[in-house]
């Protein structure tokens, strides 16, 4: 059945609108809009609407650790350290508290205004380190987890076959992880098919391949799965440059930084996404931004990790895509992803408004603007803006908070992402459907109750 959604406002490709009449049909695809309409609706949205945020980059295991990273071992904590500690938390959690965990996060997201999310799974097999019977188990934990709550999702079911540069043999910690090509390509089979038979989840689903990182893969091996994967992987998603040391292995195995050899030995175009890209060099940040591959920027975890700053002004100057991600779930918040990525940006250079330009003035809107092209090509789903043929995923404002008294249009959005923390998305649609009411789903208690359990269980 076909429904109709009236805004008061909202904001479309070329801009905001006044009296917006958005027609959903039954898959949840946007069949019209029709602006400066005040004919009835079936559903009258209470304020103003913008397109929901897609999230390109989620680990969910890593919510069950968040904030237990945060005590010093006396030994000058580094990414690395860090890594160790998720390491130990992941060693127990099976697909069931995966489920109760991945339930929960989606949630929280869809609260904080991302309509999707871009799941890079690594934890493949059983605490053994042997595959499950269904090799695919832990991704498609998530996938049900996402069509339970109602998130668009895209399975970016990650490859990990290596410790290191050079073909490195695993470490017994990254057990779970591992997969060779052909193991590898029986997990993204089977989750296409999960995929495409889910009658009522597949329009909000895409799959991706994500080699792990360039540490993990081979030019082999990272070549043949490619090409295997190249009629049913949307996108390729990849960790790079996340870490000095990173580009410095890089550097004494094939004298080349990490997106240098990458762009030198492979076609990276539109279906890429580089995650973090953080230690690029000038050179390096024109490359990408040629490419048309988007940037997978994760300000939150990269603050929290101590991984260091994209250069985003260079970038932006010649016209590079990017898009955000909650990445270690240190915050589930498209708002405060964006605000920390232009504050970082004033702290390196000492100016404000970085991420603003003559073309485009308003910070704010700005970097939701990016977010959302980036994130639709980053996800591989036609989400990320309130247009015809594109999902109906979008987010309504809470028009009555004391935030956004006297704001409109692009003062709004910059008011939604500067002005404080508590959330102003009231309601979120994902393919037309409801999924969240007045700031809350209707599953929310026993989700949320479930999770509690499991953390707990987990006595972490
Ligand atoms: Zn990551």
């Amino acid at each position: 059945m076909n429904h109709t959604f009236q805004a008061p406002s909202a904001l479309l490709e070329d801009g905001w609108h006044d009296a917006v009449t958005i027609a959903v049909n039954s898959d949840g695809w946007i069949e019209s809009v029709d602006v400066d309409n005040d004919s009835p609706a079936d559903h009258l949205l209470n304020g103003p609407v913008i397109p929901g945020i897609p999230n390109i980059h989620s680990h969910a295991h890593q919510r069950a650790m968040a904030g237990l990273a945060e005590k010093a071992s006396g030994n000058r904590d580094s990414f690395w350290s860090w890594r160790e500690a998720m390491y130990r938390t992941v060693e127990t959690l099976d697909p069931d508290n995966l489920y109760d965990i991945a339930r929960q996060l989606y949630l929280e997201m869809l609260r904080a205004g991302y309509t999707s999310v871009a799941e890079f799974q690594y934890l493949h097999h059983d605490i053994n380190g042997a595959a499950y019977q269904q090799p695919a188990e832990m991704t498609l934990a998530c996938l049900q987890a996402a069509r339970d709550v109602g998130i668009g999702f895209t399975a970016l079911p990650v490859l990990y076959a290596y410790s290191g540069f050079g073909s490195k043999p695993a470490e017994s910690a990254q057990r779970r992880f591992i997969n060779n090509h052909d193991t590898y390509m029986r997990i993204v089979g089977d989750i296409h098919k999960a995929c495409r038979s889910s009658a009522d989840f597949a329009d909000n689903c895409s799959l991706g391949i994500a080699p792990h990182s360039l540490r993990a893969v081979d030019e082999q091996l990272l070549s043949d799965t490619l090409a295997s994967c190249a009629d049913i992987a949307q996108v390729v998603h990849i960790h790079i440059a996340e870490q000095v040391r990173e580009v410095e292995e890089s550097m004494a195995f094939s004298s080349q930084r990490p997106v240098e050899w990458l762009l030198d030995k492979f076609d990276v175009n539109e279906r890429w996404c580089l995650v973090h890209a953080t230690h690029t060099n000038t050179t390096e940040i024109e490359a990408i931004a040629r490419s048309s591959a988007v940037v997978g920027l994760c300000p939150t975890t990269e603050a929290n990790l101590g991984d260091g700053f994209f250069d985003l002004p260079t970038f932006m100057a010649n016209n590079g895509r990017f898009a955000i991600g909650s990445d270690s779930q240190i915050s589930i918040s498209p708002v405060e992803e964006l605000r920390w990525l232009e504050y970082g940006q004033r702290l390196v250079h000492q100016l404000r408004n970085v991420s603003a330009s003559d073309d485009s003035p308003h910070t704010g809107q700005t970097l939701l603007n990016h977010a959302l092209v980036g994130g639709r090509q980053a996800s591989g789903r036609d989400t990320g803006a309130i247009t015809v043929g594109k999902r109906a995923d979008f987010i309504v404002l809470d028009n009555n908070h004391p935030r956004l008294a006297g704001r409109s249009d692009s003062n709004l959005i910059d008011s939604f992402i500067f002005s404080g923390n508590d959330t102003l998305v009231t309601d979120v649609f994902v393919g037309g459907r409801q999924v969240i009411s007045n700031g809350h789903h209707h599953e929310e208690a026993d989700i949320t109750s479930r999770y509690q359990r499991t953390i707990t269980n987990l006595g972490h």
